[in-house]
């Protein structure tokens, strides 16, 4: 069934980024507005993010770490109509099977409230004891994969673990402007952000997420229809020829990677400028959650629109008109 294939996608915690991903969710679903990340060895030896969300009471610490025991659902309504990023209550469990884990966490002003669990892989004996943390939450994994060699041996380079990573805390950043990031890696600060609540803010946390030379050229749009918006940045061709990968697209806050999409996006700079060229973008896409069903596959990005020949129109037409606008005579070869 389809409930049982979003649970058992659930359990695949694959690498680093995986878990980073995991954490990040369930610190916004917690309403967070703060969060730092702090990982060692590409996150292979540490993981440790900490925020500022509503905590988790003392009762229910164990029962985070335990399997299926998720507080955002209830029933199979309630996942047809889910909102928040995490439903399969299973991800703290299987980052717990396979690392050493440790919740430290609190629900009260009071910091001296605070309470902590730990758990080292499979066999856990989840002691709860006291431990100061001031309102929010803080979980540590280490030592990746301990207890099973056989993921162990799947792991990359240091440094390619972590580009995972950082893509996963990058997708997040871009897709929360309200909330304050900060990433460090080997003790190093690899990104700090603060919140981005005007359009000045937010170009500034794509430039440093995305590089400022794509920020220089780039073109800001922003259109809107009663039924859908769409906002944020496009690359001209002149940039875009050396950037393949700068492509991002959310739909209603979450990124996703569609072939209507895509092929929308391809479409308009085609027409309007010439062949063979990757387009840059970081654009962001709203419209009436009951018109696309995100939960096709939880952990691939994939969307399914009700009018996707609407939504490709409008992509495509948007685009369009805001490269036509700007062509300039030099940007033609
Ligand atoms: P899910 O997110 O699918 O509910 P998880 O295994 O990711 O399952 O988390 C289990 C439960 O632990 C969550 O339902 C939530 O109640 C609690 N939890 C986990 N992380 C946090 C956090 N950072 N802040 C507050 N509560 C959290
Ligand atoms: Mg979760």
């Amino acid at each position: 069934t389809r409930l049982a294939n979003q649970i058992a996608a659930g359990e695949v915690v694959e690498r680093p980024a995986s878990v980073v991903k995991e954490l990040l969710e369930n610190c916004l679903d917690a309403g967070s507005t703060r969060i730092d990340i702090d990982v060692e060895s590409g996150g292979t030896k540490l993981i440790r993010i900490r925020d500022n969300g509503q905590g988790i009471a003392a009762e229910d610490l164990p029962l985070a770490l335990a399997r299926h025991a998720t507080s955002k659902i209830t029933s199979l309504e309630d996942l047809e109509a889910v909102s928040s990023l995490g439903f399969r209550g299973e991800a703290l469990a299987s980052i717990g099977s396979v690392s050493r884990l440790s919740l430290i966490s609190n629900t009260a002003d009071d910091s001296s409230e605070g309470q902590q669990a730990e758990s080292e892989g499979r066999d856990m004996e989840v002691q709860v004891r006291p431990a100061a943390h001031p309102r929010g939450t803080t979980v540590e994994v280490r030592d990746l994969f301990f207890n099973t060699p056989a993921r162990r041996k799947f792991l990359r380079t240091e440094k390619t673990e972590f580009s995972h990573l950082e893509e996963v805390v990058k997708r997040l950043a871009l897709a929360r402007f309200d909330v304050a990031f900060s990433l460090r890696h080997n003790g190093r600060v690899i990104h700090q952000l603060r919140p981005a609540l005007d359009e000045p803010e937010q170009k500034r946390r794509v430039a440093s997420l995305c590089g400022p030379a794509f920020m220089e050229q780039a073109i800001y749009i922003e259109r809107e229809l009663p039924e859908f918006k769409l906002q944020g940045w496009v690359g001209l061709p002149t940039f875009s020829r050396s950037q393949a990968d700068l492509q991002y697209f959310f739909v209603n806050g979450r990124v996703i990677r569609d072939k209507l999409i895509a092929h929308a996006v391809k479409q308009a700079y085609r027409d309007v400028l010439y062949h063979g060229r990757h387009p840059a973008f970081v654009l962001y896409l709203s419209l009436d959650p009951a018109k696309v069903d995100v939960n096709v596959h939880p952990t691939k990005h994939e969307v399914r629109f009700r009018d996707g020949r609407d939504v490709h129109n409008f992509i495509f037409s948007s685009l369009h008109r805001a490269l036509a606008d700007v062509r300039p005579a030099d940007q033609v070869e």
